[in-house]
């Protein structure tokens, strides 16, 4: 049986992907099956769309809405970003912050491992294993699952290097422990590595400009490093699968969406209820504690009046809000579903390096890099498969999406997991396997709401393949 290593590349574009700036991915792209139109989840950050991959489940079903978000069924009226302190407090309290299994949580059932080394947020390799099953490992510079790890990674392979602005000894520290340690000495059946560049970078630098591009490099050298380990061991069990939880756009404006809205509507609110304001970068999730209706009527109509609001999607649970689309047409219905989610605006205008896409944002400066929206430089990401089982020299321009990752995996260890996924197992990239290609067919939603002299207007259009739903594309008028 083949093995599968999951490589996460944190905020990569598939443009970005080229001879020039990523010499080693470039040739696995060329040489595997590359995912042309594959996409994230929204809101397209990175918490939601890494366990949207390891449960194969859309966010409104694996319960983490956003990267902060109002977790009902923990403190309707609290506002929690998903880091490991307080995924913990949370799991004190409800058991498990997520809803579904995860590939770990899975794995156990079949005496499988998955270990992982991880250099992003605390919260997002937390989550890897965060019912802390004994057959998961997790590697972060701050922390070890078990605990009782960390002392001999440190005695072994010494200190974590400090972080710097493009993480490149910390990233080589942590390729180190991943080839070394995780595939050579743990070899788990699912191996994972994450690697927070290029989003680090993006976040505080231009798209396109010189320090994005060294982190480009910086990145692509570690990939080389793990091409070299593959040679050089002889391993010709291991698929790869590489990954990214979504792409970018440049910041074109900054929105204290928090701000605005409290002092814009206190007076517009009863006294009793409150609305609580989850900033996602470039998108936001809105709730109204205890919910009233008219209220959410009345933040709907303040935000279409604004020139950065952009898709507003509801809970229609007690009824459809004028105007919104139905939060379940983008899989974020559930018991933790938000009243109301707004997109930022986004267009296709080119930043100054000429990188195309950009949005408002809840949070960084103008110029540099964001991420969140529902806009296509966003929720277009990389997938890429290569090893035994991926057909070579393959283009699938069929829709994927990081939900179909989790079965993917599943079907290339040979197990048959009698869970009910979203996302699908994409045969048509995989040898050896049923070829008939899935039907594909396209949805499309369209809302308009008039508030004084404003006509809002949009549309949300969606691929639909084998059961599974893909955002193709989302726009206002
Ligand atoms: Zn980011």
């Amino acid at each position: 049986m083949n093995k599968v290593i999951l490589l996460g590349i944190d905020g990569l574009k598939p443009s970005q992907i080229t001879e020039l700036h990523m010499p080693n991915l470039y040739r696995i792209l060329k040489a595997g099956t590359s995912f042309s139109n594959h996409h994230s989840v929204f809101p397209t950050v990175t918490r939601v769309n890494t366990v949207s991959m390891l449960t194969g489940c859309y966010p409104g079903n694996h319960g983490l809405v956003g990267n902060t978000m109002v977790i009902k069924d923990y403190d309707e009226s609290l506002v929690v970003p998903a880091l490991k302190p307080q995924i913990e407090l949370v799991n004190e309290k409800i058991k498990s912050i997520l809803l579904v299994p995860n590939v770990v949580d899975i794995l156990s059932n079949y005496g499988m491992r998955f270990a992982a080394v991880n250099i992003g947020s605390s919260g997002n390799a937390y989550l890897h294993n965060q019912n802390l099953s004994d057959n998961g490992i997790v590697i972060h510079p701050e922390f070890t699952i078990p605990n009782t790890l960390y002392p001999e990674i440190i005695s072994r392979f010494g200190e974590w290097p400090d972080k710097s602005q493009n993480d490149e000894a910390r990233l080589k520290y942590a390729m180190k422990l991943f080839t070394y340690h995780v595939l050579d000495e743990l070899n788990p059946e699912i191996s994972m590595f994450w690697c927070n560049n290029p989003d680090s970078v993006q976040h505080y630098s231009p798209l396109g400009s010189d320090l994005s591009y060294k982190a480009l490099s910086i990145v692509d050298s570690q990939i080389g490093e793990l091409q070299k380990y593959m040679q050089t061991s002889g391993r010709d069990d291991l698929n790869i699968m590489i990954v990214s939880d979504h792409g970018y756009s440049t910041i074109k404006g900054v929105v204290d969406i928090d701000g605005f809205v409290k002092s814009k509507l206190f007076r517009a609110i009863k006294f009793e209820e409150e609305i609580l304001v989850a900033p996602n970068g470039g998108s936001v999730l809105f709730y109204v504690n205890p919910y009233n209706r008219n209220t959410v009527n009345t933040l709907v109509d303040y935000l279409i009046n604004q020139s950065w609001c952009g898709n507003l999607f509801a809970s229609h649970e007690q009824g459809p809000i004028e105007g919104t689309i139905d939060v379940a047409k983008v899989g974020l219905n559930g018991i933790r579903e938000p009243d109301l989610a707004m997109s930022f605006r986004w267009s296709n205008e080119f930043n100054k390096n000429n990188v195309g896409g950009a949005v408002y944002s809840s949070s960084g400066s103008i110029g540099d890099g964001q991420h969140g929206s529902i806009g296509p430089t966003e929720h277009r990401s990389v997938f890429i498969g290569y090893g035994p089982d991926f057909k070579e020299k393959n283009v699938v321009v069929n829709p994927t999406g990081n939900i179909d990752i989790a079965p993917t995996i599943f079907e290339l260890l040979g197990i048959e997991v009698n869970i009910d996924f979203d996302g699908r197992i994409i045969k048509e990239g995989l040898i050896n396997r049923n070829t008939i290609s899935p039907s594909i067919k396209k949805e499309s939603y369209h809302a308009t709401r008039t508030s004084g002299m404003i006509l809002y207007e949009q549309v949300l259009e969606v691929f639909v393949s084998d059961g599974s739903v893909y955002i193709d594309d989302a726009r206002v008028f």
